[in-house]
């Protein structure tokens, strides 16, 4: 299983030159199987140059097919998706999981994120790739040629957004992109769905020191992370979703503060960045 980092950034994009490291785009990851099926996790402004580079295969001509997921479409996890080129070419197929949010479908949220009001696009229907919205959220288990996506609800600011489980055989892949957890702790449904993950690709929301009050919603303590990692028994740990404030130098130096003596190894995720399990 191949896992790529197209986006690392929570809330809002953050390019220039204090993240040209870690990256400045807002969150998604790819995920290939050895069979060369493939999955995107949200829509942030990182699927934008995952969609260009998609180009010169079957997508540039028409016969693409693509499971995505959104984890819950806050704007850092869906404001990629109306520039996502393949799915403006006729022929593609885009398949969209995700669960209702504030009493309302996925199909009804994008609609919505493509009003003319706020998009050029100004509607769903003007994306010429077949759009499809499976049935399918939180409890459910989707297959995709070898890799088994099984999603959950994790606990959230306001609503709730699910937990990704990709499995391939016995390798494991979990991303839990935002999460709040009731006094820091993981809830027992969350560490179900890390456990024995290879690789657990957790929320950190880093912040800079003195907006905590600004920010107060924003920012998850990345010790919670590594509880939960340790609870959950996963052989790696890889933080993202980085606040917009967080620079290379304060995420190196929130990396170094976490230690080295836990019984699984912990990394930063960088834009750009693949990992094998
Ligand atoms: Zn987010």
């Amino acid at each position: 299983m191949q896992i790529t980092f197209w986006g690392v950034r929570a809330l809002v994009p953050s390019p220039g030159q204090e993240t040209t490291v870690t990256g400045g785009n807002t969150l998604c990851l790819t995920v290939q199987g050895a069979g060369g099926e493939a999955l995107a996790i949200d829509a942030g402004t990182g699927i934008t140059p995952w969609g260009r580079s998609l180009l010169g295969g079957p997508f540039g001509k028409g016969q693409g097919e693509l499971d995505l997921f959104i984890t819950h479409p806050h704007y850092d996890h869906i404001q990629g998706f109306p520039f996502f080129v393949p799915a403006f070419i006729p022929g593609n197929t885009i398949r969209l999981y995700g669960s209702n949010y504030c009493k309302r479908t996925m199909e009804q949220v994008l609609e919505s994120q493509m009003n003319p009001i706020f998009s050029p696009i100004q509607s769903l229907k003007n994306l010429n790739s077949n759009l499809l919205f499976p049935d399918a959220g939180p409890g459910g288990v989707v297959t995709v040629g070898a890799l088994e996506v099984r999603l959950e609800t994790l606990p959230h600011v306001t609503e709730q957004a699910m937990g990704v489980r990709v499995s391939e055989g016995n390798r494991v892949l979990v991303l839990a992109p935002d999460v709040n957890y009731p006094d820091g702790i993981a809830p027992p449904e969350a560490v179900a769905l890390f456990r024995d993950a290879d690789v657990l690709v957790h929320d950190v929301r880093s912040h800079r020191p003195g907006l905590e009050r600004q920010h107060a919603r924003e920012t998850f303590d990345a010790r919670d992370a590594v509880a939960a990692a340790t609870a959950a028994g996963v052989k790696k740990l890889v933080l993202t979703h980085y606040h917009f404030d967080s620079t290379d130098a304060e995420l190196d130096a929130l990396r170094e503060g976490l230690g080295h003596g836990h019984p699984f190894e912990i990394e930063l995720a960088r834009e750009g960045a693949t990992l094998w399990i």
